[in-house]
């Protein structure tokens, strides 16, 4: 038995701790400190946006996009937005928060991404726009969404909470929305413990994003024309943000080495990996996904516990938005079928991908995993 073994683990290796320190030592702890505008200035142009928005997290950075998409754009409240459906809750339910619909399209078979010939389908009068969402660290297949958007007269915004860094044919990820959000969660490529940025093109996008995270001050301190919460990011977890995104591209290499290690090293189990290439983009392995084939009579979950008996944590793939029991009861569901989606929840898991994992730990873990599903 070895010691236990996280699904990840995040390595501060680098200036994390020398900004911090200058952070302590100068005072400058809130929203207004320097490493706030560094990361806005460097994180934009990393991705090839003209500006950035740091936020509380990633879940907030969403609710800024469709709050000043719908306030830029005047779309009324119902207007539908089209999301994946093997997906964080955080898109749909940000909105429900701002009196949008979210409209759910399946995930496609290889790529866990949404399926692209499904959208024309849910398109309405009403559909307003498309969330782009990179899944686990392969790029959702953009130019064929993009026609789409661009036919339907819709607008784009980009989840890339898992993608920093990944490109679509040679273009950033977070490049192609008219806005686009990231997380820094503490097992994101770029991590601050917890923290997001919301990017744009548009001055008037980003200037309304500044406006709705600040309380909605206006210039006459105190006088509010409309409601926002606080969603700044503070000057120490953008410090530690700042010294991550300096190593991001050790980060992906890293992780692409771990992806094809465990590619080598599980090739026989009965299951589909993640997905190693598209002819648009090699995987960047957020984290390293497993969908136990259908006539292996084990569930994942019965998967993972086995694993966890061997100290081995592991996470639960998305469950689906058209399944999840809070949108039933808000009854904003319909009756399509979703059957790849609700597939990759039963049969797929993901296994550790922590940036400090040796070969020889993971080579147990695959071993573990091949002992279960194969002996
Ligand atoms: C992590 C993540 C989020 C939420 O980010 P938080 O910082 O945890 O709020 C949203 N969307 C996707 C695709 C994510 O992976």
């Amino acid at each position: 038995m070895t010691e236990f073994i996280p699904v990840f683990q995040p390595v501060l290796d680098g200036n994390e701790k020398k900004y911090l320190t200058e952070c302590i030592e100068t005072g400058w702890l809130g929203s207004n400190g320097r490493f706030v505008k560094k990361l806005e200035k460097e994180f934009s142009q990393y991705c090839s946006q003209k500006y950035g928005s740091c936020t509380t997290n990633g879940s907030s950075a969403l609710d800024l996009a469709l709050r000043v998409m719908k306030y830029t754009y005047k779309w009324e409240d119902n207007s539908e937005i089209i999301i994946p459906s093997f997906n964080i809750i955080s898109a749909a339910q940000s909105c429900i928060y701002n009196n949008l619909k979210p409209v759910f399209v399946d995930a496609e078979e290889t790529t866990w991404n949404i399926d692209t010939t499904k959208i024309e389908e849910v398109i309405t009068k009403k559909t307003k726009a498309i969330v782009i969402v990179h899944i686990y660290g392969l790029p959702s297949d953009v130019s064929p969404i993009l026609e789409i958007a661009n036919k339907y007269n819709l607008k784009i915004i980009e989840d890339a909470a898992q993608a920093h860094g990944q490109t679509y044919n040679g273009k950033k990820c977070g490049s192609f929305g008219d806005i686009a959000t990231f997380s820094f969660f503490t097992n994101k490529h770029v991590s601050s413990g917890e923290g997001g940025m919301v990017l744009s093109s548009s001055e008037e996008i980003i200037n309304n994003v500044n406006y709705f995270k600040n309380l909605c001050f206006t210039k006459e301190k105190f006088i509010h024309n409309d409601l926002g919460w606080n969603m700044r990011m503070s000057n120490l977890q953008a410090a530690v943000a700042c010294a991550q995104l300096e190593k991001i591209e050790n980060t992906i290499n890293k992780k692409k080495e771990i992806g094809s290690k465990y590619h080598q090293l599980l090739k026989e189990i009965p299951a589909k990996l993640s997905c190693e290439r598209m002819p648009y983009a090699e995987n960047h392995y957020w984290v390293f996904g497993i969908v136990i084939n259908e006539d292996v009579k084990l569930s994942a979950k019965q998967v993972r516990e086995k694993l966890l008996e061997e100290n081995i944590e592991t996470r639960p793939f998305f469950y689906p938005m058209h399944k999840q029991p809070v949108l039933e009861r808000l009854g904003i569901l319909d009756k399509i079928k979703r059957p790849v989606s609700e597939k990759l929840y039963v049969k797929g898991f993901y296994i550790p991908t922590g940036l400090n994992l040796t070969d020889s730990k993971l080579e147990y873990i695959s071993e573990k995993i091949k002992k279960i599903l194969m002996y």
